[in-house]
């Protein structure tokens, strides 16, 4: 069973506690009209959790710029 520390969405913790991360799912999914930033909201998740229905497998945090 795969864990959100395998999804995409994910991104290391500003805490920097390595067992917890952001999940960064509902950035990914604003419409292109959307500008700015300011209305994004992540939250932190423990790396071992189970994963949703937003699960995507993938690594996507370290292009992370491409995000910003
Ligand atoms: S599985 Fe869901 S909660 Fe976990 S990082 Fe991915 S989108 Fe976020």
């Amino acid at each position: 069973m795969p864990t959100c520390k395998e999804c995409k969405h994910i991104t290391p913790s500003p805490t920097g506690d390595p067992s917890k991360g952001i999940c960064i799912q509902a950035r990914t999914k604003l419409p292109d009209s959307q500008k700015t930033s300011t209305a994004i909201k992540g939250k932190m998740i423990s790396k071992s959790s189970d994963i949703c229905e937003f699960f995507e497998k993938g690594e996507s945090w370290k292009d992370i710029r491409e995000l910003i």
